[in-house]
């Protein structure tokens, strides 16, 4: 699954590199009776840095907000235990990640995930809902969810559980406070990215609502910086960090979930989502294996050694002028 050096994979080519070495005065000197130029094109592999191959980590921190923590309205069981393993990552890594962005969940007050906006609907009921293709919620499933359109034309379903309300914009007590944790450990360089901030879609990818209509800033920011990699942490791990995982995959980024530093709303869900995905190709990974990936950055060998060219053109050289002295004594 890690595979060997994931962190350090630099994808060296093999460039083909010629050498011309001109023996003659040195053969000249050691071996006066073997007159000849000796002209030889000495070819060898080299392992060559790729110029692109630079690893730029993030550290995606999803959702780590008190709504979904002990005494939030949709509290992650165990939820809170995710805290002190992503302090821990930051105190260790943080100088290793070059942007580090907090996600919310950044809902309004009759959000469309919420139970209490549909009539005669209870919390986790499973519902569909159909939009205009532009992304409109069709009143017909509207509820009290504000904006809705009569839908006439084509229209797209999307599957949606109803929740608890929870995480509601600027709200920062109770248990629909949408304020990050208490105890997170927060740095003023850190980027905030909001999701679900549109009354109509639930976003449980940090980089696309759940009908696809529209992105977050994630993304972009993360490509702005050049981003190759990114480490994702936090909560849930069966519907916010797995989609933003396998959304992060498709859109070419080295990824990894640090399962220790999630939790799953339910353990079926959970264990179905790893198993997820790992099909995809995304890492699935413990914090104590993180450190073991991140361990060479910090010893200063990430960077792949090279045998200096001087060195290796010094070994062909002298192989050649062994060989062509042998040749000089079997002909006396
Ligand atoms: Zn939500």
């Amino acid at each position: 699954m890690l595979g060997g050096g994931v962190y350090t994979r630099h994808q060296s080519k093999l460039k083909l590199s010629f050498r011309l070495s001109v023996l003659w005065p040195l053969s000249d000197i050691m071996w006066p009776d073997f007159v000849c130029v000796v002209c030889l094109i000495i070819v060898h592999f080299q392992p060559t840095q790729a110029a692109n191959t630079q690893t730029v980590s993030a550290f995606v921190i999803i959702d780590v907000q008190e709504c979904f923590l002990e005494g939030g309205n949709l509290a992650v069981k165990d939820g809170n235990a995710v805290i002190e393993v992503i302090n821990r990552i930051r105190e260790k890594w943080q100088r290793f990640f070059t942007l580090t962005v907090l996600t919310k969940d950044w809902h309004c007050k009759e959000h469309v995930s919420f139970a209490s906006s549909h009539s005669s609907r209870k919390p986790f009921e499973d519902v569909e809902l159909n939009y205009t293709l532009k992304g409109e919620l069709c009143s017909e499933a509207g509820g009290t969810v504000p904006g809705t359109v009569d839908c006439k034309g084509p229209t797209k379903t999307v599957a949606q559980k109803l929740w608890p309300d929870h995480c509601i914009a600027n709200v920062t007590s109770g248990g629909t406070s949408s304020n990050l944790a208490k105890g997170l450990k927060t740095y003023d360089t850190d980027i905030v990215v909001i999701k679900g901030d549109n009354c109509q879609r639930d976003s449980y990818s940090a980089f696309w609502d759940n009908g696809n209509f529209s992105s977050t800033a994630l993304h972009g920011t993360l490509k702005s910086y050049g981003v190759t990699t990114v480490y994702m942490v936090g909560l849930a791990l069966d519907y916010c960090v797995f989609e933003s995982a396998k959304d992060a995959k498709h859109l070419g980024y080295n990824t990894f979930v640090i399962r220790d530093a999630t939790r799953p709303v339910d353990n079926t869900t959970g264990d179905s989502a790893v198993s997820t995905m790992l099909r995809a190709g995304v890492n699935v990974i413990t914090s104590q294996q993180l450190d073991k990936l991140m361990e060479p950055s910090r010893a200063g060998n990430a960077q792949v050694r090279l045998i200096p060219d001087t060195m290796l053109l010094f070994i062909a050289n002298v192989m050649v002028v062994v060989t062509a002295h042998s040749s000089a004594s079997r002909s006396r």
